[in-house]
């Protein structure tokens, strides 16, 4: 399929060029020291990860540690409240440890190892990175070192708590807000100091090459099961697949096996509070070019055009941008990307448990509410969503703020 001059036959293998663009998004921002560390993890990647012992050693993790493949559901209940429409649900929830972030978590981690290297080195916001790349750290037997605000810290108890049990180094980050954008630039600098023994793992694909393609690579066995499982099992594609849009991982994965298909592509972004700076984070929609964090990409400005606050209900989701391979997409016009509020992402969250019985991440809660929004607008077809994790984690949250609807 083409679009353009984007030919999708050979998508994966073209994009992002060798030096790391997709179009005019992405690239290696960095200093020099840091360019070099890049470069050398490019070269690993490369070289390492196209073995067939790095493949099959990655292929045999997913399937006895990580217990995959992750079945895709029938959402019937849900489909049969709005009509003609059938909407799937891909189970990255049932994924070990209870999101997709594991799928490049255990990938990282196993390129750690091949590297040679002796530890991980990562930031985190709400703590589900952390908590992820502490579980790949335990298995490789890898040191990890992740770095937190104290704002973070204080409000995600039971993460740290987490990461702690799993052997994990928490590393307070006081500068600053004390939150994300501030671990990440401690994180950076403590890798520019141990880049000789240790890897610095993003959680997202967000960064400076070679991140946002290792990423999506790693999490394209999202997308790559899901086209198999959902053919076995209608005897055709979807018409449409979902997935919500924070860095953009989970999506990148699911995306990765249909780019090349006759499907409607729909990432979704938090709009939080509503459209007013500072109350969503729905930075493809609303947001312009700028280079951040390492990469070129669409993104949220404040008035000195430096990265802009952000919120949603979903921590997962609160990045004042999102991936280079993202940006690319929607300007070729391959994807769509929207937004869901905080309102229609609670309605969602409840629902799909109670129709369902799946409680679903309030991240995933907004490609859920997309779904249902979409449905109600075919008349018929096939709707396939991301469910990217499981809502444990934010049910203390939901009962405190909500109370049960
Ligand atoms: C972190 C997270 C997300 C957002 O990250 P992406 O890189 O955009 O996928 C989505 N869902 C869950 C469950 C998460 O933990």
């Amino acid at each position: 399929m083409k679009l353009g001059n984007v030919d999708f036959d050979n998508y994966a293998k073209n994009y992002p060029s060798p030096d790391g663009f997709f179009g005019k998004y992405g690239g290696c921002y960095v200093s020099d020291e840091l360019k070099n560390a890049m470069a050398e993890i490019t070269k690993a990647y490369y070289e390492i990860c196209k073995s067939r012992k790095f493949i099959d050693e990655l292929r045999r993790i997913r399937k006895e540690f990580q217990g995959r493949p992750t079945p895709i559901t029938h959402l019937e209940r849900l489909s049969n409240q709005l009509g003609g429409v059938q909407i799937y649900a891909k189970r990255e929830d049932l994924n070990h440890t209870g999101a997709h972030k594991l799928n490049h978590c255990m990938g990282e981690g196993l390129l750690a190892k091949y590297m040679g290297k002796k530890k991980i080195i990562a930031e985190t916001g709400a703590g589900q990175h952390g908590v992820a790349l502490a579980t790949a750290a335990a298995y490789f037997g890898l040191e990890c070192d992740i770095y937190m605000g104290s704002v973070d810290i204080a409000k995600q108890a039971p993460n740290v708590a987490r990461m702690k049990i799993l052997g994990a180094n928490v590393v307070e980050v006081k500068e600053g807000l004390q939150t994300l954008k501030e671990a990440v630039d401690a994180a950076f600098s403590a890798y520019a100091n141990e880049y000789k023994d240790a890897i610095y793992c993003i959680g997202s694909v967000l960064g400076p090459h070679p991140f946002p393609m290792m990423v999506r690579d790693f999490q394209s066995v999202v997308g790559i099961e899901a086209r198999e499982q959902f053919i076995e099992m209608t005897g055709e594609l979807p018409d449409s697949i979902v997935a919500c849009v924070g860095g953009g991982s989970n999506a990148a994965g699911l995306f990765a096996g249909f780019l090349n298909d006759p499907v409607d592509i729909y990432g979704v972004e938090p709009l939080g509070l509503g459209e007013k700076l500072g109350d969503h984070a729905a930075s493809l929609s609303f947001g312009t070019e700028g280079i951040m964090h390492g990469f070129n990409s669409i993104m949220l400005k404040d008035e000195n055009g430096e990265p802009a606050p952000v919120y949603s209900v979903a921590s997962g989701l609160d990045y004042p941008s999102s991936g280079p391979e993202h940006a690319f997409l929607r300007d070729i016009g391959r994807v769509k990307y929207g937004y869901i509020g905080d309102d229609e992402t609670i309605d969602a969250f409840f629902r799909l448990s109670r129709t369902e019985g799946i409680i679903p991440a309030l991240e995933s809660s907004h490609a859920v509410a997309y779904a249902i929004k979409l449905a109600q607008q075919m008349e018929h077809g096939s709707i396939l969503v991301n469910l990217s994790g499981r809502g444990d984690k934010d049910m203390d949250y939901i009962i405190e703020k909500y109370g049960i609807r």
